[in-house]
């Protein structure tokens, strides 16, 4: 079977996935919930019910208030609470509608039996309304609004399923992809309507032979489809390095993925359009990994949309003694978790638990020009100059000559640096300045 993976750069970290083996397995319900109205990219939705007001599982919540934006829907049946701002788990504050969670009831007009039609009885139209309406986002991490994306204004050559998951710890999507092979297919055909392409492929990494072996099986009844076999590297899963990957195109500086001709989706989303599209099913949940290498259990959940973050690290069982660091997320490109009273969004994809050594701060040292960042980068751009440039401050004229808008955050550099220095740190400060100056520019 050929392998493939992208041409420039790269790193191969441990892969750690120990909650791979784990089926997924349904998540307590909260006795309270806060669902926040910012769980996308674009303007936050506007809450559409009040203190007091009954909410059944799957009735909308909050309204997409902008072009950019998707509604929210109730993940439990209950009482409203209250409609406040509450701490995120970065700290900042975010308007939320608090549940208290009564029951399990849903909407009627959610189809919970276990069939999987696979017939598209939807014209284009029809199904970018439904994913519309049922707030679906991109799972893979972004949260931009679905329906937007598979509108794209431009010839779509073809579709690309993203089943990387090259983070390491990660596991939900090898999860979905072997228990859900059906349901991602037909997710992947509703899109390929929408997009009004024949073409589809689906990447994944060759470490996840299960999934292969399912998506495959299903793939090869439907014209079009075809699973790609990737060899395993970090950062493949980023749109830019799997568009290279499976078709060998590069997205040009500044361009968009659309430029080549094709989109990508997450096999996560994949499968919340299918739910949205065949069993009118808004995003309400999603599959989740609990896991940290020194974890004594490694579990993935289908958690609802909601659920205090506290409650999940509880299923952790016996934590590592000492310091723990908490990420939303993979470890190389999560989110550190600074409120553990903050709730899952619908992009959410793990609780990862590191234990303090291994996050070992070694001091940084002055940087030897050994140019590991540089071959690790998969943007072509140079991190140590840019680190030097950021430090020195005022240089932006030079950042933006040297590319740092195309720096997509991937920490590759980071990770390869024999010196510790904190490279993405600086260069994620760097490019928001850069990028600052190239947004009010394009206004003028
Ligand atoms: S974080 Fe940016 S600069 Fe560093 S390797 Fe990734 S793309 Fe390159
Ligand atoms: S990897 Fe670190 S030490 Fe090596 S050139 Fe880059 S910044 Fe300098």
């Amino acid at each position: 079977m050929k392998s493939n993976t992208f041409s420039i750069g790269g790193v191969h970290p441990h892969e750690w996935k120990k909650a791979a083996s784990s089926p997924i397995e349904d998540f307590p319900l909260p006795e309270e919930a806060a669902v926040s109205m910012a769980q996308h990219l674009g303007s936050p939705a506007e809450p559409v019910v009040a203190k007091g007001d009954k909410v059944l599982v799957g009735q909308l919540i909050g309204r997409a208030t902008s072009f950019v934006s998707a509604p929210v829907h109730s993940p439990y049946s209950g009482t409203v609470k209250a409609v406040e701002p509450r701490a995120d788990i970065a700290g900042n504050m975010v308007m939320h509608v608090v549940i208290t969670v009564e029951g399990d009831q849903w909407l009627p007009e959610i189809d919970r039996t276990p069939d999987v039609p696979m017939e598209v009885r939807f014209s284009a139209e029809e199904i970018l309304a439904k994913i519309k309406d049922a707030g679906i986002v991109g799972l893979g991490g972004a949260a931009f609004p679905t329906h937007i994306k598979l509108n794209p204004q431009k010839k779509v050559e073809c579709l690309i399923i993203n089943g990387t998951e090259c983070e390491p710890c990660l596991s939900s999507d090898d999860r979905i992809m072997r228990e859900y092979p059906r349901q991602i297919i037909m997710g992947a055909r509703l899109m390929m309507r929408a997009l009004g392409t024949d073409t589809c492929y689906i990447g994944i990494e060759e470490n996840k032979p299960e999934a292969i072996q399912a998506l495959g099986d299903v793939a090869a009844y439907w014209p079009g489809q075809k699973v790609v076999v990737l060899r395993k590297k970090y950062p493949q899963g980023g749109e830019k390095q799997l568009i290279d990957a499976v078709i060998g195109r590069r997205v040009p500086s500044l361009g968009l993925p659309i430029d080549t001709g094709a989109v990508v989706q997450n096999v996560g989303t994949a499968l919340a359009v299918y739910e949205a599209v065949q069993k009118n099913k808004p995003l309400i949940d999603n599959v989740f990994t609990l896991t940290g290498p020194n974890l004594e259990v490694h579990r993935n959940f289908r958690v609802r949309v909601g659920t205090p973050y506290s409650k999940i690290l509880a299923a952790a069982g016996n934590l590592p003694e000492g310091p723990l660091k908490l990420i939303s997320g993979g470890p190389l490109m999560g989110k550190a978790i600074a409120n553990i009273e903050a709730t899952t969004l619908k992009a959410s994809s793990s609780l990862l638990i590191l234990s303090g050594d291994m996050v070992p701060r070694n001091p940084e040292m002055s940087c030897i020009r050994c140019g590991k960042c540089v071959k690790a980068c998969p943007m072509g751009l140079e991190p140590y100059l840019l680190n030097r440039l950021c430090r020195a401050g005022g240089r932006q004229d030079e950042l933006e000559k040297e590319r740092i808008y195309d720096c997509i955050e991937c920490g590759c550099c980071q990770f390869t640096c024999p010196s510790y220095i904190p490279l993405l740190d600086m260069i994620r400060t760097g490019k928001a300045e850069v990028m600052k100056i190239m947004r009010s520019r394009s206004k003028k």
